[in-house]
């Protein structure tokens, strides 16, 4: 008896386990927010998506994808953020890009949740603005069918709604591409019915502090939005970075769901280049959440500054 309690007193001490592993449970309602300028930004989580990097990524030596993600405790597929973003001004509601909605099964869809957490109602949006129309970002768009964001105009590049929203065009991407089409238009319908969708062409003010910039390369009209409050500013620039621990050591990388590989790597460098050197904010449609921080220069290439994690903006 006295040799069983030892045993069993030496098991506690040493942490042993005698039972099944604990069951981990999910996350919170992501949202996370930050004061830039006299605006409140708000970035909401849309899900998390398996992403293949070392089989997606292009134009970089799989080797080194290997490398570079276990150099940051990573492996593929690596969990990818859907990231979307809220900006309340003094007289607007503005949401940047609006995750996956339906469009990714259970890997998305959170969105409202995350919405109402942080305060807000859908009704309550004013515009949305799109990067571009891959179903990540207009997934969200529509709750069965109907418009979500009932009183939101929808801005968009001319050149983006021209190609998705025009079937004549499938024949002009690669396989991998063609779900973009279905899910650009459906989730686009119920607001182009109700007139509720506008487009732009060019660099633009698509509102006060929202400065629209052609980025094309992942799309042929992808947008980054430039948003400025007094000194601040914040560059929304949606897919221009999947996997930032590949993407910003090595910005020549691409990826297939690229409808340009090499413009869109020319825009790859340009971002980061801005970002670096004017100290921008950054917020990014698939670095982990919240996706918001800094650029800063790392050698030939760059590195992720995320946010300082602050509990009262
Ligand atoms: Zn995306």
């Amino acid at each position: 008896m006295k040799r069983f309690c030892l045993a069993l007193a030496l098991m506690f001490a040493l942490g042993v386990a005698v039972a099944d592993d604990v069951k981990v449970g999910p996350q919170g309602p992501g949202f996370y927010r930050l004061r830039m300028g006299t605006d409140e930004v708000t970035a909401l989580l849309d899900g998390t998506h398996p992403f293949p990097a070392d089989e997606l990524l292009t134009h970089v030596d799989r080797a080194k994808v290997d490398r570079l993600l276990e150099a940051d405790y990573l492996a593929s597929p690596v969990q990818g953020s859907i990231n979307a973003f809220l900006v309340k001004t003094a007289d607007r509601l503005v949401l940047i890009d609006t995750g996956a909605g339906p469009l990714y099964a259970g890997d998305g869809g959170f969105l409202p949740t995350a919405l109402l957490a942080a305060g807000y109602r859908p009704e309550d949006v004013t515009d949305i603005l799109l990067t571009h129309l891959h179903r990540d970002h207009v997934g969200g768009l529509i709750r069965n069918g109907t418009m979500l964001f009932p009183h939101a105009i929808v801005h968009v590049s001319e050149a983006d709604a021209d190609f998705w929203l025009d079937p004549a065009n499938e024949g002009k991407v690669p396989k991998i591409l063609l779900p973009m089409f279905p899910g650009a238009m459906d989730s686009l319908a119920p607001y182009r019915k109700a007139g509720h969708v506008v487009t732009f062409r060019g660099e633009t003010d698509v509102l006060p502090g929202f400065h629209a910039i052609p980025a094309p390369g992942h799309t042929p009209g992808h947008t980054w939005y430039l948003v400025t409050s007094g000194q601040d500013h914040l560059l929304a620039w949606g897919d221009t970075v999947h996997v930032a621990t590949v993407q910003l050591a090595e910005p020549g990388a691409s990826i297939r769901y690229d409808y340009d590989e090499q413009a869109a790597a020319v825009s790859r460098r340009r971002a980061l280049e801005e970002a670096a050197s004017k100290g921008y904010w950054v917020a990014a449609a698939h670095v982990s959440f919240p996706g918001l921080g800094h650029i800063r220069r790392d050698g030939a290439g760059y590195r992720w500054v995320p946010a300082n994690y602050t509990r009262t903006p």
